[in-house]
């Protein structure tokens, strides 16, 4: 496949996917459920509800410029409680999946989920510390620590964040899950 045969399927693949999305959330009634019932809205620019209405009017550039979706934690209680019983979640997992084929969380947080996601590979869950320690590594920023240290501290006191030491070289336990998942999105 050429390399701009390859653009322009990719391209369609994105409309698609939105589409699909769009699709999902037609029957959004704005009642504001989502939102009240979303532990992270507090942190979002837009909420889930002024999402959806974002995602019903096409509204890609404002979607993809905010951190609504990114910041979505897959607790599925918006999907629970949506009275019109919408695939929330599901559709923000869209969201995420278009932002890494558009390049926007590139920028924005894909360093954050590739280590989330190595995270839970090592250990079969999230060990904040390592999750964080690594993450630190992967932006070699040195005054991003300190913008996360007020956070830390509150955490720790609430007994949020155990401090366990990170172990680099241990091998995952889910490295033959993950393998296979790749083994299959190549095949598709
Ligand atoms: S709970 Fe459902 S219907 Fe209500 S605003 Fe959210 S998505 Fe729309
Ligand atoms: S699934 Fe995401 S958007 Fe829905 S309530 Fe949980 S964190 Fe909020």
């Amino acid at each position: 496949m050429s390399e701009e045969t390859r653009e322009l399927s990719e391209g369609h693949a994105e409309e698609d996917l939105m589409a699909a999305i769009r699709e999902n959330i037609k029957a959004c009634m704005q009642c504001g459920t989502c939102t009240g019932s979303c532990g992270s809205a507090y942190a979002m620019d837009f909420t889930p509800r002024q999402m959806w209405r974002m995602v019903q009017l096409g509204m890609v550039d404002e979607i993809f410029n905010s951190r609504t979706f990114s910041l979505c934690s897959s607790c599925y209680y918006c999907t629970l409680r949506c009275p019109r019983g919408l695939p929330l979640t599901e559709s923000i997992h869209g969201l995420k999946q278009l932002a890494v084929a558009k390049g926007v969380a590139e920028k924005k947080g894909a360093r954050f989920y590739q280590t989330f996601l190595d995270t839970v590979r090592r250990y079969g869950r999230v060990r904040e510390m390592e999750l964080m320690a690594r993450y630190f590594i992967a932006m070699k920023s040195p005054v991003l620590p300190l913008s996360f240290t007020p956070l830390g501290m509150k955490l720790m006191m609430k007994g949020k964040v155990s401090p366990e030491m990170p172990q680099f070289f241990r091998p995952g336990k889910l490295d033959g899950i993950f393998r296979k998942v790749k083994e299959l999105e190549a095949r598709s």
